[in-house]
């Protein structure tokens, strides 16, 4: 029966565990050479030969150049970390070298073979570097069941045996490279959730080699004269040299160091671990800081924490422990073998349930609060524990601001929320009849400004139909229980995802810091109001022209952004299309559009209703009024109604058929140019130049679009 196994692929050592189901406990699987941990190195011979871990670390330790370390620090990047004999390989290229050597050396000790594994990452591990986990993990043959955030996996190796209630554990995880804080809750049902983490990705064991390297430094210069500081090959070998002295330091109070000097010759000294205490301290208050910040923004104080947990190599520096034991007031866990617990509790959750997009709804007399096992998910799991993680980063879209001013990072995603989660927002776009409509999305780490934030992708979004009116596009991001970012598409009404691709993100992204300029977002909007006489004369030709001219008109300006309404008058005034910018709606309406409709004399003044239409319009407005003869006793009246509406900015535009009098027509019109008498058969030639006239003077859709501007605004849910 094959096995699976939990496997820590750490900076500087790597570690495999099992859960042994008889005596309930994960427990390492040792290596072919019967080590607990493999060293993360890789020497690359002058032959080809490839030798992984513990003899390449021998290598190493000699001075071997063909050996490649801490080559985690490059996972997802896509360039080479090392060269070796003129070729280069990149970090996922080693990981991937290294977990087969860890999958074979497995499956050497336990006579069996490996069919699926956890892999544990670093919290802080985003996306990409996740993605080359994974890729890593494929290209060596291993089915990845999960991956897990170390802290994570940490905490349930220590939880499986000191599970508390409502304890809370801060779990300090000091590597190589990095330094992540984990705050998790031991609930009810044997469950530990994890409520917040935080890191910092450049802190770590390292910057501890690299005060020690400046410290060596100018201690040699003050006391010989020697300046090293220029001097590479001196400082690269130092820098090899001082993590035995630090190692040294964890273990005794004060360690021996000899040197050879350019021009000099051998320089000894002692460093006391009180020195390299005080050089590092700043180094620690770095951490302090962060742990007291995500105390302070999960409204804890020191002493309602529980129990601190420690993990990760750096925290063997007895000054981690002594400092947060000062700080905290609590001793520090230290029974756990930092190197070995990540990787166990890794195997651990290799017996657990996958854990799944949270969609239980609670019974109105039920609730399920946060550390409540959902009732038919109660635990029948070997290991009895589960562990419920959360994702550190915030996650952010690149929107136009309400106003139309700015460009802003809109969330998503909020920081430490419980993963997988899904969370989706919704969006206003224009789209072209005639172009390919597709969308750039910019996929952004943390709630800082735009230009502040790590944009970590660029997604286009195509297969985008043409609407009429601006159609609304559903953004869904996901992180999946491994912590990856998913994104979704959809267009308003439509469950079928849009086709996402990935596109390289520009080098200049300075126009999302700038202002939007003010002519691309002042478009002013036009509306248009048709006020078409329905009296008995317009029948046959006259109303079927009219019907004509209204559709050719609303065609010709299909690309603008206009918005429409219709009235008919006769003997009484009728609303047929309240404004709206889906010029169909006056389209289905036309074809039972007719004479008659309102009555059949022209008694009715239209213009208090045009004038009540417009009532808060923005923008360009125009009244076109088309009629066929006199509008009896009303016509005086007219003339002053429809100066009320020319007071209001109203274009009115009067066009004249039949018997209609020229006179009038200009009486009611905005300007005497405004009013046309013409011949039925000259109508929809003369609405077509009314049309091109407005369209001159009104944004295009494409040109909303393509301007970015008042599109991509986000719309309420
Ligand atoms: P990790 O990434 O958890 O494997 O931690 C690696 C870091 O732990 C490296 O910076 C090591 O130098 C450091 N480390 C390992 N053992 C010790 C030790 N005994 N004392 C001080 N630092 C150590």
């Amino acid at each position: 029966m094959s096995k699976k196994v939990g496997i820590d692929l750490g900076t500087t050592f790597c570690a495999v565990a099992i859960y042994n189901e008889s005596t309930k406990q994960p427990e390492i699987v040792k290596n072919r050479f019967g080590n607990k941990i493999t060293p993360s190195v890789i020497q690359i011979c002058d032959d080809g030969e490839i030798i992984i871990g513990d003899e390449a670390k021998d290598a190493f330790d000699e001075g071997d150049n063909g050996c490649i370390t801490a080559f985690k620090r490059g996972m997802g990047e896509n360039k080479p970390y090392a060269y070796v004999n003129g070729q280069g390989y990149t970090s996922e290229d080693l990981s991937a070298i290294l977990l087969k050597e860890l999958k074979e050396m497995a499956e050497e000790t336990l006579n069996d073979t490996i069919d699926e594994a956890v892999i544990t990452v670093p919290a802080y591990f985003f996306h990409k570097e996740r993605q080359a986990t994974l890729n890593a993990a494929k290209k060596a043959g291993i089915k990845v069941r999960m991956l897990i955030n170390e802290p994570t996996a940490a905490a349930l190796n220590y939880g499986i045996d000191h599970f508390r209630e409502n304890a809370i554990i801060l779990v300090y995880d000091l590597g190589g490279g990095t330094f992540d804080v984990t705050l998790l809750q031991m609930g009810q049902n044997k469950e530990i959730n994890c409520l917040k983490t935080m890191g910092n990705h450049i802190l770590g064991g390292k910057d501890w080699d690299r005060a020690l390297v400046s410290y060596i430094v100018s201690l040699i210069e003050s006391e010989t004269g020697e300046y090293l500081n220029d001097d590479f090959a001196f400082i690269n070998s130092l820098s090899g040299k001082v993590e035995k002295i630090k190692k040294d330091l964890s273990k005794a109070t004060q360690t021996k160091v000899k040197l050879h000097i350019p021009n000099y010759g051998l320089y000894e000294t002692i460093i006391s671990r009180e020195i390299f205490e005080q050089i590092t301290k700043s180094l620690l208050d770095q951490t302090v800081t962060l742990c007291e910040s995500i105390l302070l923004e999960s409204h804890l104080q020191w002493h309602d924490i529980t129990d601190i947990l420690l993990v990760g190599g750096s925290t063997r520096m007895p000054q981690v422990s002594s400092y947060l034991q000062k700080i905290s007031g609590h001793k520090p866990l230290t029974l756990m073998n930092p190197d070995e617990a990540v990787a166990l509790g890794a195997a651990i959750q290799t017996t657990l349930p996958l854990p799944k997009y949270n969609t239980y709804t609670a019974s109105t007399n039920e609730t399920i609060q946060k550390g409540q096992v959902k009732p038919e998910e109660k635990l029948t799991t070997v290991a009895s524990i589960r562990v419920n993680d959360v994702q550190a980063h915030a996650l952010g879209i690149i929107a136009v601001n309400s106003e139309g001013t700015y460009y802003e990072n809109q969330n998503i995603i909020p920081a430490n929320q419980e993963i997988p989660v899904k969370r989706a927002k919704k969006f206003k776009y224009y789209t072209s009849p005639n172009k390919n409509n597709e969308v750039d999305i910019y996929l952004l780490q943390g709630t800082r400004p735009i230009l502040e934030c790590e944009i970590l992708n660029k997604y286009v979004i195509s297969g985008i139909r043409h609407m009429d009116e601006p159609t609304t596009i559903r953004i869904q991001y996901s992180y999946d229980m491994s912590g990856m970012v998913h994104v979704q598409a959809r267009q308003e009404d439509d469950n079928i995802d849009l086709p996402i691709r990935e596109e390289p993100i520009e080098e200049d992204l300075s126009r999302f810091g700038q202002p939007i300029p003010k002519q691309k977002i002042k478009q002013e909007p036009t509306t248009v109001l048709f006020v078409i006489d329905t009296s008995g004369s317009m029948a046959g030709e006259r109303i079927k022209e009219a019907k004509l001219s209204i559709k050719d008109f609303i065609k010709k300006l299909s690309l603008h952004n206009v918005t429409y309404g219709l009235i008919a008058f006769s003997e009484s005034v009728t609303q047929v299309v309240s404004f709206s910018n889906r010029p169909s709606k006056i389209i289905d309406k036309l074809p039972s559009f007719d004479s008659g409709l309102g009555g059949c004399g022209t008694d009715a003044d239209p213009f208090p209703t045009i004038q009540s239409m417009f009532n808060g319009i923005r923008g360009k407005k125009y009244a076109i009024v088309l009629t066929d003869g006199e509008w009896y006793g009303n016509a005086r009246k007219a003339t002053s109604t429809s100066q009320l509406c020319k007071d209001k900015d109203i274009q009115i535009i009067a066009i004249g058929i039949g018997e209609a009098d020229i006179e009038f027509l200009r009486k009611i019109s905005s300007m005497p140019a405004d009013a046309l008498k013409i011949d039925v058969t000259q109508l929809r030639t003369s609405f077509g130049n009314i049309a091109q006239s407005i369209g001159g003077n009104t944004t295009t859709r494409e040109d909303i679009s393509y301007s970015e501007v008042e599109t991509w605004k986000a719309v309420d849910e």
